[in-house]
């Protein structure tokens, strides 16, 4: 499915960007002695860049400074600023901040906005999301066990969690903790907006993942809540909707990452493409000659192309019938382009040899970082089961 037409020239003006300001910034990206904090003053000015060129926020509506696309619309867009692994960052469309702000527009009162969602907007903070726990398991979001007890006109939260995402350098966190333990099993919890610097949050540590601890966005950190008290007025959307609302953050978060991975699938057969193309296994015969890696470059673009049609076409349901209504397209595509990024990957890295494993190309990074694909945002296996169980139900 091609983009449509009137989102061509937003698409060429993406990719002036992309190859001039963004592929430059990915040798220090990737360089292990390199923090991704070095690299902020050169981010800083290409998202100014970004925003002079009227490309900044593509999700957002045009009053908060974004281009105001739809889902689908913005779906072809990630696919672009996913060829990089600094595309969504610079241009203020990356997770976890673009599933916060679609939470604050849709929730936030118009404090909570002033205060957060507005310079959230605009690129001048950085916030996370705090849910996932290291002693309850994530996949069965209505069992926590942090939890927000109201004392006089304050929540007082405690709560042990992992993986809150780019939490080091973020103002906030919106936090998941059970408000009423007596509620019916999905309305225990609710979201609270918790400032970083509120006494009683300790970010313990930035969890080693895949051999990094990273810094700055570029993490996922460890966090205590000890009695940690923030004002009533900082719960996010109703007491005990917190379920809902997660759900809610993560129907179009799924469009958002899927169509990151078809972005980074797409530069990893382009570039296994021109290796194969140029690269010479014996003098004057190429490696694309081979069978095999005939096979791997026909498999990859046959399951990617698939994986774009799936992956749009549940876009366009989200955005024509609304995120229930596409339930199970939204769990097919989890686990299916969390597969194909994976397979394809492999691939490239293969085709590469030795090159592939090293930090000259993307490759290994996103090897090492993407084969949380098939975990975050819902593990496949919970995917499969949910969208099995609905299939069964028709023929019982
Ligand atoms: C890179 C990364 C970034 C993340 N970012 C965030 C973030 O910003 N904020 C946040 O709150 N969380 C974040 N997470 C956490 C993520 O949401 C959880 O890891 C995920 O929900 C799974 O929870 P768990 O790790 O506790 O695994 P568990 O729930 O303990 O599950 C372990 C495994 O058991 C299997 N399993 C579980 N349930 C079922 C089932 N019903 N049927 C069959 N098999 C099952 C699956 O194979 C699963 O992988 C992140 C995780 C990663 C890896």
């Amino acid at each position: 499915m091609n983009a449509p037409s009137h989102l061509l020239p937003t698409l060429t003006a993406i990719r002036e960007v992309m190859a001039e300001h963004i592929l430059p910034l990915e040798p220090d990206f990737l360089n292990p002695h390199l923090g991704f904090r070095s690299l902020l003053p050169r981010l800083q000015q290409v998202r100014q860049h970004i925003k002079d060129r009227g490309l900044w926020a593509p999700h957002l509506p045009k009053t908060y400074g974004g281009m105001g696309l739809t889902l689908s619309e913005f779906a072809h867009i990630s696919e672009e600023l996913g060829r990089s692994p600094l595309g969504h960052y610079a241009f203020n469309c990356q997770a976890p901040d673009i599933g916060n702000m679609e939470l604050l527009l849709a929730h936030a009162t118009d404090e909570q906005k002033e205060k957060y969602f507005l310079p959230l907007a605009r690129g001048d903070i950085r916030s996370c999301f705090s849910m996932t726990e290291p002693e309850y398991p994530g996949s069965n979001p209505a069992w926590l066990g942090a939890v927000a007890v109201k004392e006089a006109d304050t929540y007082s939260i405690s709560g042990h969690k992992w993986f809150t995402s780019s939490a080091d350098g973020a103002a906030f966190a919106v936090v998941m903790a059970e408000t009423d333990p007596h509620a019916e099993k999905y309305r225990r919890a609710s979201m609270i907006i918790v400032p970083m610097d509120t006494p009683g949050l300790t970010l313990v540590r930035n969890v080693s993942v895949m051999g990094h601890t990273g810094e700055d966005y570029a993490t996922h950190a460890e966090i205590r809540y000890e009695n940690c008290r923030v004002p009533l007025k900082n719960l996010l959307g109703p007491e005990g909707e917190g379920f809902a609302l997660a759900q809610e953050r993560l129907g179009p978060g799924r469009i958002h990452h899927c169509m990151r991975w078809i972005g980074i699938s797409e530069r990893a057969f382009e570039l296994m493409c021109q290796y194969a193309a140029t690269r010479q296994v014996a003098p004057g015969k190429l490696l694309g000659e081979q069978g095999a890696v005939q096979g791997w470059i026909a498999e990859s673009r046959a399951e990617i192309n698939a994986a774009r049609l799936l992956v749009l076409h549940t876009a366009e349901k989200i955005d024509a019938e609304g995120q229930y209504a596409a339930r199970d397209d939204i769990s097919l595509i989890k686990f299916y382009v969390a597969g194909i990024l994976q397979r394809v990957l492999d691939r490239a890295i293969q085709v590469h040899g030795a090159l592939g494993v090293t930090d000259d190309l993307p490759l290994a990074y996103w090897y090492r970082h993407e084969r949380a694909a098939r975990i975050y945002d819902g593990p496949d296996e919970v995917h499969k089961a949910s969208v099995a169980k609905r299939i069964f139900q028709r023929y019982a």
